[in-house]
């Protein structure tokens, strides 16, 4: 289809299907995440999920028989530029659409692609990482959950850490010792299983904040089918480090989100005033104008590796780039955003403030883990030397 006229399309469609509410931005406890236990405190989110999902905007670039819409990387961008333009939320969010999904496109096995990916689309399963441990971070590989295989499972010992979301997920995807014998990269496997068994039980890890973002996460005798192992049995390290990748994209804005943030000169412009037509105050002014020129530079490197990558339609070493920057910008969009608000982001509970005030003290503080999850910024640093760089060990 020619994409202009694509692109009245969808904007008409976006226009008359989104709902009023998902036209703001987003706060952070009514994000999109799906899955059986998923209760929405606005029922605009679900309306928004659903519309989306029959569709196949959820997963834009999906093949329609997985619940996509099939688009190519140009309609998909067009979509993301009226998204934006229009301010609408992103309809579902999560390690499904983001992470495991594009592996299983991959990966997968036609069977495995056609039981999970249509789930993932229309948000009614939510899934899980199950790949730190107590002494597996950085070093990931020398992770030690065991499984062995029993007819036609896979029984599975161990335990896990900052699983987030496990205690709302349905399904994990998860990184297992299968040949504890062979160098440790080459005795991985990526299997996947249900959370809802006897064998798996979770504990939530309470933060200073009272909120439990992740969990620690227990098998014991945890069953997996045979069926769900994906890629090759003691090759899960590939599949691994292709996920990490799609994380890694995700995480610093390299998909190419965004919507639905707030404006960071709209909100400079009412905390700090305006003199003749600028921003008051010339320092932050200069600031939010790196800032705001850094963004469209990134977003621009982002567009064109989209592109380049179109043929392969996987990311690259380039995604640890993108990691690293993208959460640097992110967390000094944030420390921006604090010196624009001054006090009036630094609350906690209490009168005096909005909820869009309190709301972004939560944000600025959650951005400080964006360096850490998904693989430390030190360990970019690791990764484009050696992978981008070519240089030694
Ligand atoms: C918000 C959040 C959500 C998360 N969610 C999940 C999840 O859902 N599933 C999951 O499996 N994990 C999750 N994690 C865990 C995350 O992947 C790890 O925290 C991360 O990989 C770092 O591992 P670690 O915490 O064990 O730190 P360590 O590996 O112990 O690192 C400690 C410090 O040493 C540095 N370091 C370590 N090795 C090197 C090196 N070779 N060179 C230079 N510096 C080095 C690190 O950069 C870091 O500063 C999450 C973490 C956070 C913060």
């Amino acid at each position: 289809m020619d994409l202009d006229v694509f692109r009245k399309e969808t904007r008409d469609w976006l226009a008359s299907q989104c709902p009023e509410s998902m036209r703001t931005a987003m706060p952070g406890d009514e994000y999109p995440g799906g899955g059986k236990r998923a209760r929405y405190k606005n029922p605009d989110t679900q309306l928004w999920m659903q519309r989306c999902a029959e569709k196949g905007y959820t997963a834009p670039t999906w093949p329609k028989q997985y619940g996509g819409a099939g688009l190519d990387a140009r309609q998909a961008q067009v979509l993301r530029e009226e998204m934006s333009r229009l301010k609408v939320r992103t309809p579902l969010v999560g390690m499904g659409l983001s992470m495991i999904g594009p592996a299983l496109l991959e990966y997968g096995t036609e069977e495995q692609k056609a039981e999970h990916l249509p789930r993932i689309a229309t948000g009614e399963i939510w899934w899980c990482q199950g790949y730190s441990e107590p002494n597996s971070g950085s070093d990931l590989a020398s992770l030690q959950t065991r499984a062995v295989v029993d007819g036609d499972e896979y029984i599975i010992n161990g335990q896990k850490v900052w699983t987030s979301g496990a205690d709302r997920a349905d399904w994990i995807f998860c990184l297992v010792r299968t040949d504890p014998k062979a160098p440790k990269h080459n005795g991985i496997t990526f299997l996947l299983f249900d959370m809802d068994q006897p064998g798996v039980s979770v504990r939530p890890i309470k933060l200073i904040s009272g909120l439990s973002p992740f969990c620690e996460t227990y098998f014991q005798d945890a069953r997996a089918l045979r069926k769900n192992v994906v890629g090759q049995v003691n090759d899960g390290w590939t599949v691994a480090k292709r996920l990490l990748q799609y994380e890694r994209t995700m995480i610093g804005g390299g998909q190419g989100g965004g919507a639905g943030r707030s404006n960071l000169v709209e909100v400079a412009r009412q905390y700090v005033g305006v003199s003749d037509g600028k921003l008051a105050q010339p320092q932050l002014r200069d600031e939010v104008i790196q800032h705001g020129m850094n963004d469209r530079c990134f977003g621009l490197a982002v567009r064109r590796n989209l592109e380049e990558s179109r043929s392969t339609k996987a990311p690259s070493f380039v995604s640890s780039m993108f990691k690293l920057y993208g959460t640097e910008q992110n967390k000094s969009r944030s420390e921006l955003l604090l010196k624009a608000m001054g006090v009036q982001m630094l609350g906690w509970q209490g009168e005096g403030f909005e909820e869009k005030e309190l709301e972004a003290t939560r944000a600025w503080l959650r951005t400080k883990a964006n360096s850490i999850e998904g693989g430390t910024s030190e360990v970019q640093l690791n990764i484009i030397a050696k992978r981008v760089l070519g240089l030694p060990d």
